[in-house]
């Protein structure tokens, strides 16, 4: 069992806030991700839960128990850095044993447990291996073999995959995440990048400036989003946002008019997916010349522009069209999201 309740918990250098009334329960065996833009206080939070940094204020309880003054050994907690800290002078046996031999688990335990750590990241044949003859992707295997070995009941992992290439990422990504199923454990994991929240996590924390915007479900983040920064950082390309004005029910900005929107006159922010507009050849809310057009190889991305903002809409893979031609686009007001133009909260 580790269920980990942060209370308000906040982190203050001097009068700087690096994390700000931070209030969540992590579920026993969660999958959950701390997601935002650097310098949001991800790395925080996560220092904070390790015992690492201490909070200037806040309870952290783990199963119950409060840890704020219990050393970071003590709290079986396990981390996975971007960068592995591999001992260049141990081979990838011992780099993986060290964490035994330091809590002084009985050697009798050693083989067994690292050959069963190496073997769930598929690095059997590399034991003998030292980190400078591995690639990165095997390093990272290494560190999580590591963090593996101590059979601890909640891993937290900083970015570890953002020093891999693009395609490792997407394998490691998906062995990290049928890993921590199989290990049952609970997980904290911090990224930047969305995809990876929103392909890993059961809960998405989206962060900014030390304070949490919205904690959900993926599906519920994408579908939902609290305010337009968690719709601008969430989703590829992000959600269409565009400040205008309603009267009597109808949105209007430049190249654009949405009509039976529920929402009182004054200004908005209307705001809507790319992949749920189409493009159309009859009437449309969306008017516009073609500002771009990329071919995405399963569909064609069309850009459009209202004044200074640019309107992503998604277009079959057949869709061609030329730039500064007329087009039209369908978006009713069914697939659109309403915001508060000063404050960006969700209408
Ligand atoms: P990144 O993705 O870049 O790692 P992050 O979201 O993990 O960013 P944190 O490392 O948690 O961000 O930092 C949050 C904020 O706190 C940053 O603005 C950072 O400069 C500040 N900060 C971190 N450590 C300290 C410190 N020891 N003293 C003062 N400010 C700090």
């Amino acid at each position: 069992m580790a269920e980990i309740v942060l209370k308000n918990i906040n982190k203050r250098w001097g009068t700087f806030i690096g994390v700000k009334d931070f209030d969540l329960t992590i579920a026993d065996r969660e999958f959950l991700v701390l997601l935002g833009p650097s310098g949001c206080g991800k790395t925080t939070t996560m220092r904070m839960i390790a015992g690492l940094e201490d909070p200037t204020e806040g309870d952290i309880l783990i199963d119950g128990k409060r840890v704020n003054d219990m050393e970071p050994k003590d709290r079986d907690i396990a981390m996975v850095f971007q960068s592995y800290g591999l001992y260049p002078n141990m081979n990838v046996y011992e780099n993986i044993r060290f964490p035994l031999k330091v809590r002084k688990v009985p050697e009798a335990e050693h083989k067994e447990r690292v050959m069963r750590a190496s073997a769930m990241v598929e690095l059997d044949e590399f034991l003998h291996r030292k980190p400078a003859a591995l690639s990165g992707g095997q390093r990272q295997r290494v560190a999580l073999a590591r963090a593996i070995v101590r059979e601890p009941n909640v891993f937290l992992m900083d970015e570890p995959l953002s020093n891999l290439d693009a395609k490792l990422r997407v394998s490691t990504r998906a062995q990290i995440k049928n890993l921590s199923h199989e290990l049952k454990v609970t997980m904290i994991y911090v990224t930047h990048d969305q995809i990876e929240a929103m392909t890993l996590a059961d809960r998405v924390v989206v962060m900014e400036k030390g304070i949490v915007q919205q904690v959900g479900t993926p599906t519920e983040i994408y579908d939902n989003p609290a305010n337009t920064f968690v719709a601008s950082f969430i989703g590829n390309p992000a959600m269409n946002l565009i400040e205008g004005e309603i009267r009597d029910g109808v949105f209007s900005a430049p190249n654009i008019t949405v009509s039976r929107l529920s929402a009182a006159d004054g200004k908005v922010t209307l705001g809507f997916r790319a992949e749920d507009a189409a493009m159309t050849d009859g009437d449309g809310e969306v008017s516009a010349p073609v500002y771009s057009m990329e071919l995405l190889g399963d569909a064609t991305m069309v850009t459009v522009r209202s004044g200074s903002s640019l309107m992503a809409i998604k277009a079959g893979k057949e869709y061609r069209s030329e730039i500064g031609a007329q087009v039209k686009a369908s978006v009713p007001a069914s697939i659109c999201h309403l915001f508060d133009t000063a404050s960006g909260a969700r209408l």
